[in-house]
């Protein structure tokens, strides 16, 4: 039986792990992702800032050395999810099992002036990007803004306001600068009232604006100036987007999506075609479109393909449940844990910040490289 896992990233590594760790070389699996390397998410922040090197954040999938696995690099170009036959630049691929795990792309030029006058720094590019044009900032009016929802880690945006912060404050630029935060929340991270009420005193203690409920509609580089959904307008000599997300164009052409992303059943991630899974940002599974839930969603996935490779009845289900870090600093870190289950008010809970967190985190993505990649 074929599994075919399209995108390699959070979702389509965990479950290609997991299965390789079950059935080892009675596997047959292929992962397919146009891009060669895999990046953290949360190393965009690293990068933009300029505390990691391009090698440190860069973890090559030709490293990936799993029986039972084959990386494929390619573009896929067309999806078929009745046949399971998926077109690629270099391989057509028939699939048994189909999973797909092409999380969500962006589109910085839906918001007119973004791509001229901002900065987004949610792909690897935009923050090496950024890095250039922070390493050059003499301080200003600076907008970490969101345009659009949903959006990838809803964390990220007050991480890189308090991070922003102290980069200013590093380089003695806070008397002539300002950070404001525009959100499209009411608070920073909803399901934990700790953990927004921590975060909004950090704001006031920082001097920080907050701007809840909004987004960005439009950035006029001439007067330097935002444009709120709202109407109102925001001073901005440096703008750090959050740009629009978007399903990938090859999943809304496969008839895959309804509404902008891909319809599961919340329990067992099946979409609506027999054999074709799909978990993590792609999907509107109803948790916030982050790595640590689609891993979670990848290995529900992956325990009911595997009961369907030793023909038994699959059982695991999924409890949306997931382990979020805070970055508050570059040595302060919080640990949300939030739990968004279908029908249920999402609740969660905070530990921190602090000192040893951080080194939690560390040890977040290190553990997932060894699994992902068979490295230490
Ligand atoms: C600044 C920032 C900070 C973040 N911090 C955190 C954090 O601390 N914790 C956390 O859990 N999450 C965080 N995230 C979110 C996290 O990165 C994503 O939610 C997560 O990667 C989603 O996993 P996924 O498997 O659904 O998709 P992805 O990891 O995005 O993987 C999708 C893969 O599909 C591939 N692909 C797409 N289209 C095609 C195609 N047509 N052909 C071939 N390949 C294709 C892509 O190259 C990509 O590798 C952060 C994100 C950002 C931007």
């Amino acid at each position: 039986m074929r599994v075919v896992v399209l995108g390699a990233g959070f979702g389509g590594l965990e479950l290609a792990t997991r299965l390789s760790e079950e059935f080892g070389e009675d596997l047959d699996l292929v992962l397919v992702d146009r891009s060669a390397a895999f990046v953290f998410g949360f190393a965009k922040l690293d990068v933009m800032f300029g505390r990691e090197t391009q090698d440190a954040v860069t973890h090559r999938y030709a490293d990936i050395a799993k029986p039972g696995v084959r990386f494929l690099q390619s573009t896929i170009r067309a999806i078929d999810p009745a046949t399971k036959r998926v077109t690629t630049d270099d391989e057509v691929l028939e699939a048994d099992v189909l999973v797909v795990a092409l999380g969500a792309d962006l589109d910085p030029a839906a918001i007119p002036g973004l791509v001229d006058y901002g900065h987004e720094f949610y792909t690897v590019a935009g923050a090496f990007a950024v890095r250039e044009v922070l390493a050059n900032f003499g301080g200003g009016r600076v907008v970490v803004g969101v345009t659009s929802t949903p959006f990838k880690c809803p964390p990220a945006p007050s991480e890189t306001a308090l991070l922003m912060h102290d980069f200013l404050r590093d380089r003695g630029l806070l008397h002539s600068s300002q950070v404001s935060l525009v959100m499209p929340l009411g608070v920073p991270i909803p399901p934990s009232p700790e953990a927004s009420t921590v975060l909004l005193e950090e704001f006031a203690r920082r001097g920080i604006d907050w701007y809840p409920d909004r987004l960005v509609r439009e950035v006029d580089g001439g007067r330097k100036v935002l444009t709120l959904a709202d109407g109102d307008e925001l001073p901005c000599d440096l703008f750090l987007a959050v740009p629009p997300h978007r399903a990938p164009q090859v999943l809304v052409d496969a008839g895959l999506t309804d509404n902008g992303w891909i319809p599961v059943d919340p329990l067992t991630m099946q979409t609506s075609y027999p054999g074709v899974f799909a978990v993590g940002d792609a999907t509107s599974v109803g948790t916030p479109k982050a790595g640590v839930f689609a891993e979670g969603q990848a290995a529900v996935a992956a325990d009911r393909i595997a009961a369907l490779l030793r023909g038994e009845e699959p059982t695991s289900t999924y409890d949306g449940r997931g382990l979020c870090w805070l970055q508050f600093g570059w040595d302060s870190v919080a640990k949300v844990d939030v739990t968004f289950s279908a029908g249920d008010r999402p609740f969660g809970t905070m530990q921190g910040p602090s000192v040893e967190l951080t080194r939690d985190k560390q040890e977040f993505g290190s553990s997932r490289v060894s699994r992902w990649f068979g490295q230490p």
